[in-house]
């Protein structure tokens, strides 16, 4: 059996060594005599996995002490409720910026709690492109701006942080965490559906600032506020131990690389040579505003949309898998997280000339 390259949005490839060493580790966790997945999390293999997986994160991230790290579940989609339900306080009113599907998802589910003042929106250039910053039309009484730096399906990422004085900056980094260095001490919240750069579905976390916890309603139920998880150690309840544990390998697996100055080099490098070859081919397109083209998922379009099926079929029996474009857009999709190889993208870019020059 091979492994294929796996350009899927997420679940997205995890790197091979992760999976070697959790395959070596399956049967018994360094001597316990038992799998990680039948580990109590109260007991002190979990604990030391867990708090292992946590100091790498902080140290790759370089994760300031007034910030907590929070291990959830519920995927980045129960944080577009998590938010408003936490933050909101007596404020009625939150600013959004719309770039794409993933922030009308989070606009639609915050409507349901406070005023979703839309602050600046690419909307009308089929966001594909980012609002310039001295676009925005922030409120300075909205409880917090969120905005989404990488938006997944349109290949759209910022290449900017916001600047938002004292309102709460939140960002859904679900798709670009971990793929360069960023300063966290901008951001109130950061949080991420593990499933693309982070480890396998089924973890979420949330990297918060100290102050923004404890400002829940009474009515906010225990599992959804925020002080629940930051009391409890992200213990208040059975946490997705088996995927933690994964994560935690994941983090080492970064910090070996070089960490996330390296892990931008690699992926700067990868993406360029997909966005050279789709603009260089008269056959293939790719309609985002250059300076905004995103690291992790580059979609692309063929000129002639007839031959999607062939590129798909072809590609497939090359190990080049999982290329098809969100249904929503078409064409094709390559997700390009820090686990695809460089390889995978060289042995896609071969392709994609040589499809060309065979089907011009
Ligand atoms: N935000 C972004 C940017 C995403 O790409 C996704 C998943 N594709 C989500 C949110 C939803 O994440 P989840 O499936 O973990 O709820």
């Amino acid at each position: 059996m091979s492994r294929v390259y796996n350009f899927s949005a997420g679940p997205a490839m995890l790197p091979e060594a992760v999976i070697k060493k959790a395959s070596e580790e399956m049967l018994d966790w360094q001597g316990e005599g038992m799998s990680v997945m039948e580990m109590s999390h109260r007991g002190k293999a979990f604990m030391s996995i867990a708090a292992k997986a946590e100091a790498d994160l902080r140290k790759l991230m370089a994760i300031p002490e007034n910030y907590k790290v929070l291990f959830l579940q519920g995927g980045a989609s129960t944080q577009f409720a998590m938010i408003p339900m936490n933050l909101l306080g007596d404020k009625k009113t939150a600013d959004y910026i719309n770039t794409g599907m993933w922030s009308k998802k989070a606009i639609a589910e915050a409507k349901r709690y406070c005023d979703v003042n839309v602050a600046a929106t690419s909307e009308d250039n089929s966001f594909t492109t980012v609002p310039e910053f001295s676009s925005w039309n922030l409120n300075p009484d909205a409880a917090y701006v969120h905005y989404t730096p990488n938006e997944t399906i349109g290949g759209v990422e910022f290449n900017y942080i916001p600047d938002t004085g004292d309102v709460p900056l939140i960002a859904d980094m679900s798709s670009t965490i971990l793929s360069r260095e960023i300063d966290v001490s901008k951001f109130g919240i950061i949080y991420a559906g593990a499933q693309k750069n982070v480890g396998p579905a089924g973890l979420t976390l949330v990297i918060i600032r100290e102050d923004l916890i404890g400002n829940a309603g009474d009515n906010v139920p225990a599992m959804l506020n925020y002080a629940t998880h930051d009391k409890a150690d992200s213990m208040y309840n059975t946490p997705p131990t088996y995927a933690w544990y994964l994560a935690g390998m994941v983090f080492e697996w970064v910090l070996n690389q070089g960490g996330l100055k390296a892990m931008a080099e690699i992926n700067e490098r990868k993406s360029a040579k997909l966005y050279d070859t789709i603009d260089s081919l008269d056959f293939y397109a790719n309609p985002v505003e250059k300076q905004y083209r995103s690291w992790m998922n580059v979609p692309f379009t063929l000129k002639n949309a007839d031959l999607d099926a062939k590129f798909l079929e072809e590609a497939a029996k090359l190990g080049l898998q999982t290329l098809k474009g969100h249904r929503s857009v078409g064409g094709m999709r390559a997700s390009i997280y820090n686990a695809m190889p460089e390889a995978g993208v060289d042995t896609l870019v071969q392709f994609m000339k040589d499809f060309a020059q065979a089907n011009s």
